[in-house]
């Protein structure tokens, strides 16, 4: 395999003097150096070719047996130094301590024109970090995380990728719903990939270790590797670093609002530096629109990672990455600054958001009133987001009410005959507005719905299709992974061949496990 190998993060940052690899504090570094655990049975479920292409590899790569051994984690690739990454985290609301990566293992960087990949098996194996947990992942969860990433990128939201995936041969025991269940499923390996897999909790932990000298080190490091246009080394660095990651997470927490994304865990340990979507655990996709809804079980209490709030998540969080940046600054008021930014430019980011989504190209004082009045009505029956603002772009400007009614309706979850009056009245006043709104536009009706259909994606990956994916792949059957890995690399078009998968959510899915009920146990 014709890889570039250039470490830097295990070559420019301090080791783990230890490489006894069994669970415990690793202090004064930013990882340790650990092996991936040998699979007993490796074999190679998918790849991702773009990702294989983005690494400079090809496809007669993927088909050698050192391309397997590699990425199920039985072989070191040579000239490569393996290692586990050491960072803490706020676990919903509350300062969890050292966490790290209990089940990865970045294998190697690689250069491949210009661009800079970390490469990073997850599930392979216990390292320092692991705590009382096996550091293997299942089939399950794989098949999820491998999917999705790929998924979000071609969305274009700033998201991890995922080059491949394999089941190791070995079994992994797994209580999916906590109630005392356990029962071993497939194990399997994703090899992640994204230019660093650095997180908010990897500045934490040093904060809270007053550890100043090594979250220098790390800092200065992510400053001079991934955000080449600072010059390091100073203050005002520290500062102007911390309002780059703070534009980077809104832009990306914007476009998880616009296609209907619950990451599901945004905790401090799973917010990347970066601002790219990391850690596809519990996630979900909002079906009917319903800014409470949280795929995660073990959140349903709080429903702080709800829809509706991941906004808000994304400000706290970032205010517990300013208090370990704080260290290096010793003065408050440029993260005050910083972080009040983020509270004035969130709006303004999302009305451009859903002024895309409504194809409304002169922006006019009103449409706030718009957006907020729709939100409204969504609520009010059960309406699919993805099928109504695809639908939505089919009304033109000299559509009359009842027909715009007929053309959205497809969205609702119940038949339009069981709505109550007061509903249907509403969408109706709703709908006469839009069409109002329409006629200022200068636009014409095609271009309109050609620039909608470039925000609003036709083909998401529902919770019931991972679903079915998985239940095949349980069975050594994978067709859906193949086939909705290649319909997802083109959400935004309209792709005829694949039109049963824009649908909405099948009744047997509203209740089922891995569907619309997901743990954090993968
Ligand atoms: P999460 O919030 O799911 O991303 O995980 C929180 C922490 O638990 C991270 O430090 C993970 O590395 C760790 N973790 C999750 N699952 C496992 C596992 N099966 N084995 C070891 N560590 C795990
Ligand atoms: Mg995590």
């Amino acid at each position: 395999m014709n890889l570039h190998i250039n470490d830097t993060f295990n070559k420019e940052l301090p080791a783990d003097k230890s490489r006894e690899n069994s669970p415990r504090q690793v202090l004064e570094a930013c990882y340790s150096f650990v092996r991936p655990k040998v699979p007993s049975n490796p074999s190679l479920i998918h790849v991702s070719k773009e990702m294989l292409q983005a690494i400079g590899l090809n496809d007669s790569d993927a088909q050698r047996e050192d391309f397997l051994a590699v990425f199920s984690g039985a072989k070191v690739l040579e000239g490569s130094d393996p290692y586990s990454m050491c960072y803490g985290g706020h676990q919903f609301g509350h300062w969890a301590g050292q966490l790290g990566d209990g089940r990865a293992i970045n294998l190697t960087e690689v250069v491949h024109k210009d661009q800079r990949w970390a490469l990073q098996l997850k599930g392979a194996g216990e390292t320092p970090y692991s705590r009382r947990a096996d550091g293997l992942a299942v089939l399950r969860s794989s098949i999820r995380e491998h999917l999705c990433s790929e998924a979000m990128y071609h969305l274009g939201v700033p998201t991890t990728r995922s080059l491949s995936l394999c089941l190791t041969g070995d079994e992994v025991l797994r209580d999916v719903m906590y109630d005392g269940h356990p029962a071993y499923e497939k194990g399997a390996v994703v090899c992640r990939v994204a230019p660093s897999f650095i997180r908010f909790g990897n500045f934490q932990i040093f904060a809270s270790r007053n550890d100043v000298a090594n979250l220098k080190k790390l800092t200065d490091y992510t400053i001079k590797h991934f955000f080449p246009s600072i010059k390091g080394g100073t203050k005002e660095s520290y500062i102007e670093f911390f309002n780059a990651v703070l534009d980077k997470t809104l832009a990306m927490i914007i476009d998880w609002q616009r296609v209907g994304f619950v990451h599901g865990v945004m905790n401090t340990d799973n917010l990347s530096i970066l601002g790219l979507t990391i850690d596809y655990g519990p996630y979900g996709w909002l079906e009917g629109y319903d800014p409470n809804w949280t795929p995660n079980t073990t959140d349903r209490q709080q429903s702080r990672y709800r829809y509706g709030n991941q906004p808000s998540i994304g400000l706290w969080n970032l205010y517990q990455l300013a208090n370990a940046l704080f260290l290096l600054v010793e003065d408050a008021k440029p993260f005050e600054n910083a972080l009040e930014r983020y509270k004035t430019e969130f709006g303004p980011a999302k009305t451009k958001m859903m002024r895309a989504k409504l194809g409304l190209a002169s922006p006019m004082e009103l449409d706030v009133d718009l957006f907020e009045t729709l939100e409204d009505t969504l609520v009010l029956v059960e309406t699919d987001m993805t099928i109504f603002f695809r639908r939505l772009a089919a009304i033109e400007k000299s559509t009359n009410t009842d027909d715009a009614l007929s053309i959205i309706k497809e969205a609702f979850y119940p038949t339009i005959e069981d709505l109550p009056e007061a509903t249907i009245d509403q969408w109706k006043r709703w709908l006469q507005n839009y069409i109002d709104r329409l006629q200022k536009e200068e636009r014409s009706d095609e271009d309109r719905k050609t620039a909608m259909n470039l925000v609003n994606p036709k083909y998401v990956l529902r919770n019931y299709m991972a679903q079915l994916a998985i239940d095949a792949a349980d069975k050594g059957d994978y067709s859906i992974i193949n086939e909705l890995h290649e319909m997802l690399k083109q959400p935004y078009a309209e792709q005829m061949e694949y039109q049963k998968w824009f649908a909405k959510r099948p009744e047997w899915a509203r209740h089922k496990v891995g569907c619309s009920m997901l743990s954090c146990s993968s």
